[in-house]
């Protein structure tokens, strides 16, 4: 689904020139999910800008369902984008002032869809919110507000789902609820890819890729370790299974 090859990027600020991103190179499965995880100012934003077809690489190559998009023109990787991708964000972005089915069906409705509020009414039923269609964004509470953005993030069917520190904004039993939502739509086949400096968010995601001052580091993967520990239910391993959390504690205290 994405293949990334030895992609880097780096910002030049008074003088000084910031490697946000050297020499990355992952590939991500389709229906997988996975966590990039790092600690604040290590890269992840602008991996997953490009990640997005946000933005560009300097160098290297990025593929997304088999296609290089690294030398497209704006207006390609704009189609792309909104064609492949859902983004999430920590502060939920919605419009306020529109109830939770207008913002869902917007992007529908730029893409001259006539069915975008049949659409709408589905994505927003898929998180859990179908009774909520009419509430604006501050008549619902930031796990509501989160699910909005959600169900705006899938309404398109985009092949990946990306969310940038999707649970930062609130509290962690909701941020939980949140990433359960995210699991569900994991096994109904979506791909995730959810970025966060938190080990206990990463845990939720079957695999982690860890990201420092722009590398990436090498780390088993969780699914490795779900094969040698299959779970009873079959289901995505309750907070990240025992090899899962050791792989990731020795960086955990970098967090902030
Ligand atoms: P993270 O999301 O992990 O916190 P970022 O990808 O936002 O990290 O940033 C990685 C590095 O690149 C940081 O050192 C940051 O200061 C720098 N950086 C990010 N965006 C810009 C920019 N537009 N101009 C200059 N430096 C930037
Ligand atoms: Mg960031």
């Amino acid at each position: 689904m994405i293949q990334a090859e030895s992609l880097c990027k780096s910002y030049e600020l008074g003088g000084q020139t910031v490697h946000a991103l050297d020499r990355v190179t992952f590939g991500i499965g389709e229906g997988q999910m996975v966590a990039v995880r790092g600690p604040s100012g290590s890269g992840k934003s602008t991996l997953m800008n490009i990640i997005g077809c946000l933005d560009r690489t300097d160098s290297g190559t990025y593929k997304l369902a088999g296609q290089d998009v690294s030398q497209l023109s704006d207006n390609r990787l704009a189609e792309i984008r909104n064609s492949r991708i859902g983004f999430v964000f920590q502060m939920f972005n919605l419009l306020p002032r529109m109830s939770a089915l207008e913002n869902v069906e917007l992007p529908l409705l730029y893409a001259g869809r006539r069915d975008a509020r049949d659409r709408a009414r589905e994505a927003l039923a898929e998180v859990g919110l179908a009774d909520r269609s009419h509430h604006e964004p501050n008549q619902l509470s930031g796990g509501q507000r989160q699910r909005v953005a959600i169900a705006r993030a899938i309404v398109g069917n985009p092949s990946i789902i990306l969310a940038d520190e999707p649970t930062g904004a609130l509290d962690s039993h909701t941020g939980d609820e949140i990433l359960s939502l995210f699991q569900r739509l994991n096994q109904r086949g979506r791909t995730i890819v959810v970025v966060t400096h938190d080990a206990a968010v990463a845990r939720h995601c079957r695999r982690e890729l860890v990201i420092r001052d722009g590398r990436m580091v090498e780390t088993p993967d969780f699914d490795t370790v779900r094969l040698t520990r299959p779970d009873r239910d079959g289901i995505v391993s309750p907070p990240g299974a025992q090899s899962a959390a050791s792989s990731v504690a020795p960086v955990a205290s970098e967090a902030h």
